[in-house]
C-alpha cells in the first residue's frame, strides 16, 4: 500500500425505521418501508485511523426514538481500532448522530468547518425549527474542545492526512462537509448527510432536514466531481451500502462493510 492509500470501513451503530414520505422534500408518492441506518466510518491507513463521525450513545438513542444497534466502540473493536489510540475525528456536521459519545476518543483533534460551529451557537439556535437536529450537549461538548486545544477548523477544503481531505457542502447543515478518500479502487467520498440515500444523489430529490435546497442539489454535482465514479460516492444513511460492500471480515456481516471494496452491483 503506497503512503497515501488507505482503507475504509462503514460501521453501522443504529437503525430507525420509517416510511418513504418522510425521507423526501414533498413526500414519496410510493409510501413504502424505507428505513434510515445510522453509521460512523473508519479509514486506516499509514498514519493510524481516522473516524469520520462518533455517532449517538444509548441514551440519546432513547432520547430521540433511534435504535442502537451496537455501541461504536464495539464496532471499532470489530476493526481491532482502540479509540484512546485515535489521533484523528472528522465530525461531518453537528447534528446528534454525528457527534455524540463526546469522550469516546481522548486523543482526538476534532476536524470540523468554522461554518458548522458558527451556525450551531449563533443566531439560527434561536429558532426551533433549526436547532432541531442539535442538542446543547454535544455542541456544549464541541465548545469544551475548542478551549482545551482539540478542535481543528477547517474553511471549505482541507487535507487530514495525505491521501485524506475534507470538503464543504453545506445544505443539509450549514457546515456539512464531507471526505474524499484515495484508496485501491480510486477516490471513495464519505458523503455523510450530504445525501442520505442513493436515492437522493439519484433521483436529484432532497431530504426533509435542510439549511439551503440549492446547495444540497449543487452538492450532488460536487461529489460526483471528488469521487472517481458515482459508484465511488457512499450516502450516510443508506441500508443499501452494507447490502452492496462486503462484509469487513467474516463475521461482521450487516454490521461493518468495507468500502475500498468493489461493490456487489458491479
Ligand atoms: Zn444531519
Ligand atoms: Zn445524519
Amino acid at each position: 500500500m503506497s503512503e497515501d492509500t488507505h482503507e475504509v470501513y462503514a460501521i453501522r451503530y443504529g437503525h430507525h425505521a420509517r416510511r418513504s414520505p418522510e425521507n423526501f422534500v414533498g413526500g414519496d408518492p410510493h409510501d413504502v418501508l424505507q428505513p434510515l441506518d445510522f453509521y460512523v466510518w473508519a479509514i486506516v491507513g499509514p498514519s493510524g485511523a481516522i473516524i469520520v463521525d462518533t455517532g449517538f450513545d444509548e441514551a440519546m438513542g432513547r432520547r430521540r426514538q433511534r435504535e442502537l444497534l451496537k455501541p461504536v466502540r464495539e464496532g471499532l473493536a470489530a476493526l481491532g481500532i482502540a479509540p484512546e489510540s485515535v489521533e484523528n475525528v472528522v465530525i461531518s456536521h453537528l447534528h446528534y448522530d454525528h457527534c455524540g459519545n463526546h469522550d469516546l476518543f481522548p486523543r482526538a483533534r476534532y476536524h470540523l468547518q468554522d461554518r458548522e460551529m458558527a451556525y450551531a451557537t449563533g443566531r439560527c439556535m434561536c429558532h426551533q425549527m433549526l436547532r432541531m437536529p442539535f442538542e446543547v450537549d454535544d455542541v456544549v461538548a464541541m465548545v469544551r474542545k475548542v478551549f482545551t486545544g482539540r478542535a481543528a477548523f477547517q474553511d471549505g477544503e482541507g487535507e487530514i492526512v495525505p491521501g485524506v481531505s475534507v470538503h464543504h457542502i453545506g445544505g443539509h447543515s450549514k457546515g456539512l462537509q464531507s471526505v474524499r478518500v484515495k484508496t485501491r479502487r480510486g477516490h471513495v467520498v464519505l458523503a455523510a448527510d450530504a445525501t442520505h440515500l442513493y436515492a437522493h444523489i439519484d433521483g436529484g430529490r432532497v431530504f426533509p432536514i435542510v439549511y439551503n435546497v440549492a446547495e444540497v442539489i449543487e452538492g450532488y454535482g460536487t461529489l460526483k466531481k471528488l469521487a472517481t465514479s458515482p459508484r465511488h460516492v457512499v450516502p450516510g444513511h443508506d441500508p443499501l451500502v452494507l447490502a452492496r460492500y462486503p462484509a469487513a471480515k467474516p463475521g461482521l456481516e450487516g454490521w461493518v462493510a468495507r468500502l475500498d471494496a468493489e461493490p456487489k452491483d458491479s
